[in-house]
């Protein structure tokens, strides 16, 4: 992990999670994502220490708690507020709101119950809206990067955007065979969004930083369409929600050994199902006490 000076006034942090540092001219800093844990917001802070700065500002894109889990220490060693949107604000508070909802809603049992689905929590001190902010006297642009997560933002200054988990590197792509996504109609908007932006760097979460996005778009665009296409062409015969994740993740050798991974891809198949049903491209049946998707 590295603080890699961009400008004058643009760092940025490679780690499992890519960080963001913006600064003004006192030296005071603006953080974008913390890392997992209270670890890797040690090794963060020492890192801003040691290239003297003072951490006034954390910006979290959204309550993944791979982004947000840092958080918690960061504040309690500098006192930086932090920012979000409202709609991962709830989240990012009340963190069991994550393996709570990739469980249903139901309490969820304790392999949910750890660092990877539930970040330590903490408060957000100012809800975030698209549009230039001033945080503790940083200018940056709020983008809105929905989709992923639905209230996910990007954060741009001097020239880089800081794009989340957005776009992820075509091969991550590869490696997850279907990225999550939790607002389809939202991620295809914000593919769009990504492809019209002029800025010079695009520093993904989970992936090297680019100065040209457009082929990780491309690989990330297709890769939801074509899993679109498979699920569409799988509804020519009714099929539960489970038989849809079960063939979709056999046709890209996606392989479920656990809970978690059950948990995510099936909210990423959910995504799909609910998308094509406000198209009005499949419908809803019910059989002997299950309920059934296929194409109208
Ligand atoms: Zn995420």
């Amino acid at each position: 992990m590295n603080l890699n000076k961009i400008s004058d006034r643009v760092y940025y942090i490679d780690s499992a999670v890519n960080m963001g540092l913006v600064v003004n001219d006192r030296g005071e800093a603006l953080l974008i994502d913390t890392g997992i844990d209270e670890s890797t917001g040690k090794k963060v802070l020492k890192l801003i220490l040691g290239a003297g700065f003072a951490l006034k500002g954390i910006i979290l894109t959204h309550s993944h708690a791979d982004h947000c889990g840092g958080a918690p220490h960061l504040v309690k060693a500098t006192g930086a507020r932090v920012y979000a949107t409202g709609l991962e604000k709830g989240v990012i508070e009340s963190p069991l709101w994550e393996p709570l909802y990739l469980f249903s809603g139901a309490y969820p049992p304790s392999p949910l119950l750890n660092k990877f689905f539930m970040a330590p929590g903490v408060a957000v001190n100012h809800t975030v809206v698209p549009g230039v902010i001033n945080a503790g006297d940083i200018s940056v642009e709020i983008v809105d990067l929905a989709g992923h997560s639905p209230g996910q933002i990007g954060v741009a200054a001097g020239g880089v955007l800081f794009c989340a988990d957005s776009v992820i590197a075509p091969e991550v792509v590869e490696k997850h065979g279907i990225p999550l996504n939790s607002h389809l109609a939202r991620a295809l908007d914000t593919f769009d969004l990504l492809e019209a932006r002029k800025d010079s760097l695009f520093i993904p979460a989970h992936g090297s930083p680019v100065s040209d996005l457009g082929p990780v778009i491309k690989a990330n665009r297709s890769r939801v369409l074509e899993t679109l296409s498979t699920i569409l062409q799988l509804l020519d015969k009714p099929l539960t929600a489970e038989e849809i994740l079960a063939e979709a993740c056999s046709q890209r050798g996606i392989s479920i050994t656990n809970i978690g991974q059950q948990c995510l891809m099936n909210l990423t198949v959910m995504a799909y199902l609910g998308y094509l049903l406000e198209e009005g491209r499949i419908a809803v049946s019910y059989e002997s006490n299950r309920q059934y998707f296929s194409m109208v």
